[in-house]
């Protein structure tokens, strides 16, 4: 049995997700003609409470625009130490915006109003302008940690009383109002731009958005366009966003549950510790035994796949191709490591 835990990108087009996109109506989504694209957009924007939508090729994608379209030049943007944007987009925030980063600490993701306020440049010659704040939910690095309602909208006020624009990287965020149990209209309010990837916890093959303004969103058309990500009969990944969207927004608690159940069990092995807390789909850990390398290589010989998050740190993701037998399968496997 081969069981990849490395993300929930994994996962691959279900049949009947495939018939949708089998049957999508398109068009040359460069000229917006694109009926499916049109529906997914407005379906996503109408769901946050947003006025407009723009579908993007991927994750990074979404955030790189929504950062140029929020900045410019001699500009700072203060996000978490764990995010994203600052560790996993190739520095895009200056490569593709040319604007400088200041971070947070705070544990998993977490943003204090008093340490977010110390990172605002005041106005000097010297300094760069303070205009965004970027914010992450739930927190990848942070062990797929989730903020709050209270928690977001406390951060997007901070920011707000210093004048600056507020971006949500809600790459997972479905699975932060699983575990919530919020609807996305409920954080429309405190960002002036959202971006959701259909392809983590909702199993779409492809595709993210952004949720904005209508001016805001014109705006990032012009940067999707410059940055290569214009596509032209995408509708057919489109119909697979919105079949996730229909399908698989629910069924995230499955994954949540699965990825509470394997906590426990590597809680419970020597070779483990420093289990992060599971609010949702990821799982964090610290190895005693062995190093990353050695516990990815045995448990690889088993067909389990997982990614290394540090020289000693794993981190497993349920997704929706993770079945129970895969799940039995694992937790015996991981048990087994013990006995080594
Ligand atoms: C995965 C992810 C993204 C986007 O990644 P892509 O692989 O480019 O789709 C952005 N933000 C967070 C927090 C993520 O986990």
């Amino acid at each position: 049995m081969i069981v990849d835990l490395r993300s929930d990108t994994v996962t691959r087009p279900s049949p009947e997700m495939l018939d949708q996109m089998m049957q999508a109506p398109v068009g040359d989504d460069v000229f917006s003609e694109d009926p499916t694209i049109i529906r997914l957009e407005e379906k996503i924007a109408t769901l946050f409470g947003m006025e407009a939508g723009l579908f993007c090729p991927s994750g990074t994608m979404a955030n790189q625009i929504a950062i140029r379209a929020h900045t410019g030049r001699l500009n700072e943007i203060i996000c978490h130490e764990l995010s994203h944007i600052y560790n996993y987009e190739n520095g895009g925030y200056a490569f593709n915006a040319g604007v400088s980063i200041r971070l947070v600490r705070g544990e998993r993701g977490k943003m204090s109003c008093e340490e977010i306020e110390s990172l605002i440049q005041p106005d000097h010659d010297w300094l760069p302008k303070t205009t965004l704040l970027s914010v992450e939910n739930t927190c990848n690095k942070g062990g797929g940690s989730v903020l709050t309602i209270e928690e977001m909208r406390s951060i997007s006020e901070c920011g707000r009383k210093h004048g600056l624009k507020t971006h949500l990287d809600g790459a997972r965020i479905f699975n932060a109002l699983i575990t919530l149990n919020e609807q996305p209209s409920s954080i429309h309010e405190m960002f002036d731009s959202i971006s959701i990837c259909f392809s983590k916890g909702l199993g779409a093959p492809v595709g993210s958005a952004i949720v904005g303004s209508r001016s805001f969103i014109a705006n990032c058309r012009k940067h999707r366009k410059v940055m290569g990500g214009g596509m032209r009969q995408a509708g057919i990944l489109a119909a697979a966003c919105i079949y996730a969207l229909d399908n698989n927004v629910e069924r995230l608690k499955l994954d949540h549950s699965a990825a509470q159940r394997l906590a426990e069990v590597i809680s419970a092995q020597d070779y483990a510790e420093n289990v992060l807390p599971v609010d949702t789909n990821i799982l964090i850990f610290d190895l005693k035994k062995f190093t990353a390398n050695e516990f990815l290589q045995k448990i690889d010989h088993e067909g389990i796949k997982a990614v290394a998050f540090g020289p000693k740190t794993i981190r497993l993701v349920t997704h929706l191709d993770f079945t129970d037998e895969m799940l039995n399968y694992v937790i015996e496997k991981l048990k087994n490591l013990s006995r080594q």
